[in-house]
């Protein structure tokens, strides 16, 4: 990344944090282009354009937004809507999968709190041949989120998986000790704002340890979620797999709702499996100040809509 992107990264992902803006953005970020990276503040609203997905050859997972609950009955809560969402998913016939965050389910209410939560997910999504991945969020929630992962495979749930970030120096060594449990894993470069002390500050690096993490994971892994919009990594990655045989029923790429859209469909029509991340929810600030801080340019996308009538 160069210094300016990485200043405005910086600055976007701080900014972001201000009651103010907050505020303000709340009020009028769907006009303002959330709606490019959100797919509706209900489930009816997300359902229709995950049919649309679907229809055109992708599939897809989805995600209620929000994070940072620290009320157990909250976070209860959130799970049995996510309990809705699974028996939705599988009524519409539907072909996707969930995407949820630890601190959405109470991580921050105990460990206990967010793993009974997604412990019932994990068991529902069983029954209906579904599957729920746990995202990773910052680097201090890593321990507890593999530690959760662990324990839901020891109690014998293949239908779950995780993300590891390559941005942290410490994923290989996670990525090799999760090894024998052939993991599904995501590989994601890593969206949150992480001391040098903790994450590679520099983007050549990040990128470096992606392909070495994902080529670790398709050599040895489970199953590989390679989760990425670079498109220099999406072609290292068919022709690495294709030079070693790699079956295409042994990784999928991912990218977000309203991210490159034509190159998904690219991408499917070479016969490759795509995921869209596709999230919906009233609670989509912190969701589009990451991707904000992502591509800045995203932050001109915004301006020009404040001046649209
Ligand atoms: C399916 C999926 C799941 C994810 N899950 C997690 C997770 O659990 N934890 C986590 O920390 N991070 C997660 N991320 C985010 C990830 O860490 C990166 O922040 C994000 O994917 C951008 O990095 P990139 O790999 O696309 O590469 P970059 O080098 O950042 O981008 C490559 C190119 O892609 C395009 N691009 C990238 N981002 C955007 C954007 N927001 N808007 C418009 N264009 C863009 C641009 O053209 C850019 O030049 C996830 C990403 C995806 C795709």
């Amino acid at each position: 990344m160069d210094v300016f992107s990485r200043a405005a990264r910086r600055t976007i992902l701080s900014l972001a944090a201000h009651p103010g803006v907050r505020r303000w953005v709340g009020r009028h970020g769907m006009r303002l282009g959330a709606a490019r990276f959100v797919a509706g503040e209900t489930l009816d609203q997300c359902v229709e354009v995950l049919r649309r997905l679907n229809a055109a050859g992708l599939v897809t997972n989805t995600t209620l937004l929000g994070e940072g609950v620290k009320d157990a009955v909250a976070a209860a809560a959130i799970g049995e809507t996510y309990l809705g969402v699974l028996d939705r998913i599988a009524a519409e016939g539907l072909r996707t999968n969930l995407a949820v965050k630890l601190t959405h389910l109470g991580l921050d209410a105990g460990e206990d709190v967010a793993c009974s939560n997604v412990a019932r997910l994990v068991a529902r999504a069983a029954e209906l041949g579904n599957f729920i991945r746990i995202d990773m969020e910052e680097s201090a929630r890593v321990d507890a989120t593999l530690r959760i992962y662990r324990r839901l495979r020891s109690d014998g749930f293949d239908n779950v998986g995780t993300v590891l970030q390559s941005y942290l120096y410490r994923s290989e060594e996670d990525l090799r000790s999760l090894l024998p449990l052939r993991p599904n894993l995501r590989i994601v470069k890593g969206a949150y704002l992480e001391p040098p002390e903790v994450a590679y500050p520099g983007k050549a690096d990040v990128d470096r340890n992606f392909i070495r993490l994902a080529e670790i994971m398709l050599t040895d892994g489970g199953y590989t979620a390679v989760a990425t919009h670079d498109e220099r990594i999406i072609v290292h990655v068919m022709e690495f797999t294709q030079r070693k045989g790699i079956g295409r029923d042994r990784f999928e790429f991912q990218m977000l709702y309203g991210v490159r859209p034509g190159t998904q469909l690219d991408l499917v029509r070479q016969g490759y499996r795509v995921l869209v991340a596709t999230p919906y929810g009233a609670d989509w600030y912190p969701y589009l100040m990451r991707r904000l801080a992502e591509r800045p340019a995203n932050v001109l996308f915004v301006v020009r809509n404040l001046f649209r009538r």
